[in-house]
């Protein structure tokens, strides 16, 4: 059906518009506003309320106003910084200051004593009076009264090399051209009706022109009608571009696997018995593997839920099945962690694991590669050093990645690709401790199956969890004193703002000394990442083997690492760290029977977020609860890492305020795709473009 419809008129690149030549077009471009339609959705970020104007006797700190004056006095200083002050009066008995920090010669000339100026601004309290810091002004010419407008003015996000004045008018023509609805909506009029919603025409005009009695407040927060069915459709775009990555994914093949002897005897020889949680996803996992169809499984699991034996009994399956597995973390520690456990599951059963670090050099690399690519090592772990062009996979047929959320998107598929070859790709499993609150895995995982490890194996204790003010540091050493020579064990977690492993490891070694001086009669250990994974590994070995009472260390510990003996966590300066680092953090700890307890230290003053965070901390140890608040704080984009979902590329919804859209986005989203391929199809393109980020997927 290429019946060329009005809502090409989006598709016309923006030089169809007067005033855009070459160098506009490329400025816009570099904004990724190429067409009239990018112009549509490029939404204002505010509005400013031009329908009166205010006396500057009226004005009140805090509340952007549009005043109209004579400007009374000028001074151009450059005492630190160059700076210019201009006193502006209207004759209702105050004065209000223009204070600007950039200008231009020819701005000075114009703003001359005498001028009448309209402008527009947010006053604040300064040493004389209110003052506009860069307000945005017009000269008036003559007796000319300002012209007001009849609707609010909207303020663009800033484009660098386009005025917001010629900015404002790009968009008004590109609005001009807005099709009629029919020409241009592409979801179902009576699902907006039960919705309560408007059409996208209505809905674009009353964002970028709301009449002047619009409700403010609720457009700033972003909860009006005309913008909840933007994010409506652009939360559709989403879904179902991610709906078609899957559909795509599945028109490969896989090898079904199915667990045999090797499966069952790892099995038998497991030293404990698996969690219900461990069991059901173990289930899910094998009904995966076990058909053609490759799988592409999350599972989540707390901290301590215990997903490397599913991971592994997996990984025995694709063995049984005359396959590779390959499980890649994203460090070296936990790499080596991985490898030591797996070979002491796996080689007792006659199964060689090799492993593959960017440190395995020489000879020795030539035989692990030898190995790899001959099969005579079914199962290889390793860091990124498994994506490196020099290895080649027999014949892989489980890629396992752990902590995925250290990778992106490129990353896990390097590893698959490795076992592809024709249409056969290997089943994918994916693992991270990051819980992913509910409603951003419906959206940002729409293309990936996700079981949860929602059950921590038996025995564990909660972690008590003390916020401290490092002033109290001398009290805790005493402590750890107490706790260490009652034989419990315990990491001291050093941080930094900068995180440049050189500066890190420089204060963890002081700390190291401190400490050490300190506490002479304790064993006391380091390590960070400066060291050589021998050292690493030594240091952690003896830990492990509890021959090292308190391990000083950087976060290198934080992925992974476990030691059931220890108990008592220190984490300084925690204040400077996100939820999901120190929940990580902490989950190093409470991994034994003996009651655990982690000491956050902090350096006042506490900025509110910090607060926040650590409260968060102290009351609750529930991943899941942790996660919705690390949202909640900082935002979809970083909680996930744009590279890997490009949740942060969305222009208009916000996950945390708009997911009571999801389950409409979700109907709409099987309603296009079953009936309507083709609108389905102009959604994806309308809002993240023919060129997805996805298509490579
Ligand atoms: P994570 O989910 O954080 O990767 P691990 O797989 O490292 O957790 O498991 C944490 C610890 O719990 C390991 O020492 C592991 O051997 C142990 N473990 C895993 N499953 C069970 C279980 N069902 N019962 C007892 N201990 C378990
Ligand atoms: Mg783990």
């Amino acid at each position: 059906m290429a019946v060329p419809t009005l809502a090409d008129a989006g598709q016309v690149p923006v030089s169809a518009l007067s005033g855009v030549g070459p160098k506009v077009a490329e400025k816009l471009a570099a904004r990724g506003l190429a067409t009239i339609g990018d112009l549509w959705l490029h939404l204002p970020r505010q509005y400013e309320d031009r329908t009166r104007v205010t006396p500057i006797r009226h004005l009140r700190g805090g509340v952007p106003a549009q005043v109209e004056g004579v400007v009374e006095a000028v001074e151009k200083g450059f005492r630190r910084r160059p700076m210019l002050r201009v006193a502006l009066g209207d004759g209702s008995g105050g004065t209000l200051v223009l204070r600007f920090f950039h200008f231009r010669a020819a701005q000075v000339a114009q703003l001359a004593v005498g001028t009448r100026l309209c402008c527009f601004g947010t006053p604040r309290p300064g040493q004389q009076g209110l003052e506009i810091v860069h307000p945005s002004y017009r000269v008036l010419v003559d007796d000319t009264a300002t012209v007001l407008d009849d609707r609010l003015d909207p303020v663009y996000p800033a484009i660098e090399g386009v005025g917001p004045q010629v900015l404002r008018r790009l968009v008004g023509q590109a609005l001009d051209r807005l099709p009629a609805d029919d020409g241009l909506e592409l979801l179902p009029p009576d699902v907006l009706e039960t919705l309560a919603l408007p059409s996208l025409r209505d809905a674009l005009l009353y964002v970028h022109r709301p009449p002047c009695d619009a409700d403010l407040a609720l457009l700033a927060a972003g909860r009006h009608p005309a913008q909840r069915r933007l994010v409506l459709e652009e939360m559709l775009a989403h879904h179902l571009s991610l709906r078609r990555q899957r559909i795509a994914l599945q028109a490969h093949r896989a090898p079904a696997l199915h667990p045999g002897p090797l499966a069952a005897a790892l099995q038998a020889a497991l030293p404990f018995a698996l969690t219900g949680a461990q069991m059901r996803v173990h289930r899910e996992v094998l009904r995966d593997v076990g058909r053609r169809k490759p799988m592409l499984r999350l599972v989540q699991g707390d901290v301590g839920s215990g997903k490397t034996v599913v991971a592994a009994l997996a990984a025995a399956a694709a063995i049984d099945g005359g396959r590779q597995a390959a499980l890649m973390a994203p460090t070296e520690l936990l790499a080596e962690q991985h490898a030591h456990n797996l070979r002491a599951w796996f080689e007792p059963l006659g199964v060689r694991v090799a492993w593959l670090a960017g440190k395995v050099t020489g000879r020795n690399r030539a035989g692990v590669l030898d190995d790899i690519a001959t099969g005579a090592a079914p199962l290889v772990v390793g860091t990124h050093a498994l994506m490196q062009a020099s290895v080649a996979f027999h014949d892989l047929g489980l890629a396992i990645i752990d902590e995925q959320h250290r990778f992106g998107v490129h990353q896990r598929l390097a590893l698959r690709d490795k076992g592809a070859g024709g249409d056969r790709v290997p089943h994918q499993l994916v693992m991270t401790a990051t819980p992913i609150p509910r409603t951003l895995a419906m959206s940002a995982y729409a293309d990936l199956d996700v079981s949860a490890i929602d059950e921590l194996p038996p025995g564990r204790t909660p972690v008590q969890t003390v916020v401290l003010s490092s002033e109290r540091r001398g009290e805790l050493v005493e402590r750890i004193r107490l706790a260490c020579t009652q034989g419990r064990q315990a990491y001291w977690v050093c941080t930094l703002i900068d995180d440049s492993d050189e500066v890190v490891a420089q204060a963890a070694q002081t700390t190291f000394e401190q400490l050490a001086a300190a506490l002479p009669e304790l064993r006391i250990g380091l390590v960070h990442g400066r060291l050589k994974p021998a050292e690493k590994q030594s240091a952690m070995q003896a830990f492990k083997a509890g021959e090292i009472d308190l391990l000083v260390a950087t976060t290198v510990i934080e992925v992974g690492v476990d030691v059931p003996n220890a108990s008592l966590m220190v984490i300084e300066n925690a204040e400077r760290l996100g939820l999901a680092q120190l929940h990580q953090l902490r989950g190093r700890v409470g991994r034994g029977s003996t009651a655990s307890s982690c000491v956050l230290l902090y350096q006042s003053p506490l900025s509110r977020m910090a607060r926040e965070r650590l409260d968060t901390m102290r009351t609750t140890a529930d991943g899941f609860v942790i996660a919705e608040k690390d949202l909640a704080l900082r935002g979809p984009g970083e909680l996930l890492g744009t590279r890997q979902t490009g949740l942060a590329e969305f222009r208009l919804a916000d996950l945390v305020r708009d997911a009571d859209l999801l389950p409409a986005v979700h109907r709409l989203g099987e309603t296009l795709l079953e009936r309507h391929p083709d609108l389905a199809e102009r959604v994806v393109a309308r809002w993240i473009g023919s060129a997805s980020r996805y298509a490579a997927a």
